[in-house]
């Protein structure tokens, strides 16, 4: 057995995912070492946002093992009735791998302070002053330790999108999992967020990124994977992948998006 110390925070082997009859994740392998940034492109449809949702537990598979710090995930029923069998391990995989949205997702009637504070406070029942003492140093690295008493529709996208990424922090996960964070965001906005995720990869957070910027994702990653239609179709580094990709898909898909 691996031991755990040196196991990937996340590994997923031979991953299937179907909606109902449509099959989505046709045999994906992925693995994220401690402090690597791990980045997903594809075209819309190739099955990005549902390798994250499945990793964090947001969504059943049917197939393939899914490892937590080496720790598997242990299942109960078999192929579309699938599911975790252990709520307390599920709790604790989803709350190491915090997710950051495309839409920001914070909660409208809390003030910013509250956003960040709440899981904390209600899932891992951390201490209300410790973690308040957290939540303001969070909000104060993404640059907006002075929105704390505001509510998010007083923001603008890109620091809503920076209160998401203080909010997922604060957990203290093992790994931050990005599905598109700056898709949603105007081009001036964008760089701001990119900015927070830029620092992110450099302080050696472990992160897996589903990102349609290839500029940042060839600047953070250190593997890209590239996915076509459920499976990798290519991965590699970023210099490799970017700068001399092998398949006629991949190399489509980057003229296309460049
Ligand atoms: P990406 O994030 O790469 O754009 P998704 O993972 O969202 O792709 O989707 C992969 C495939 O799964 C697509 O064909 C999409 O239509 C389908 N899909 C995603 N979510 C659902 C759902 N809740 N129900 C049915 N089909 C879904
Ligand atoms: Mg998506």
């Amino acid at each position: 057995m691996t031991d755990p110390a040196n196991a990937p925070v996340l590994e997923i082997r031979n991953l299937h995912k179907a909606y109902g009859s449509l099959e989505v994740i046709k045999g994906v392998d992925i693995s994220a070492p401690a402090g690597h940034v791990l980045s997903l492109i594809g075209s819309s449809g190739s099955g990005k946002s549902t390798i994250l949702r499945c990793a964090n537990l947001l969504e059943d598979s049917q197939q393939g093992d899914i490892l937590f710090c080496g720790e598997p995930v242990t299942w109960k029923g078999e192929g579309l009735n699938r599911h975790p069998a252990d709520k307390a391990q599920m709790i604790r995989i989803r709350t190491n791998l915090s997710m950051v949205f495309q839409q920001f997702n914070l909660w409208a009637h809390m003030t910013i302070l509250q956003n960040v504070m709440e899981a904390p406070l209600t899932v891992l029942k951390r201490n209300r002053d410790e973690v308040e003492a957290s939540a303001r140093a969070y909000l104060d690295k993404v640059g907006i330790g002075d929105k704390c008493d505001v509510y998010p529709a007083q923001l603008s996208g890109g620091q809503q999108q920076r209160a998401a990424i203080a909010r997922a922090l604060c957990m203290e996960p093992k790994a931050l999992l990005f599905d598109e964070p700056t898709s949603a965001l105007d081009p001036e906005l964008e760089q701001e967020v990119v900015r927070v995720i830029k620092s992110l990869a450099e302080e050696g957070r472990t992160m897996l990124v589903v990102t349609h910027d290839m500029k940042m994702a060839n600047d953070i990653s250190d593997h890209v994977v590239f996915l076509h239609q459920g499976l990798i179709e290519e991965q590699g580094p970023p210099d490799q992948v970017f700068g001399n990709p092998q398949s006629e898909r991949l190399r489509g898909f980057l003229s296309a998006t460049a």
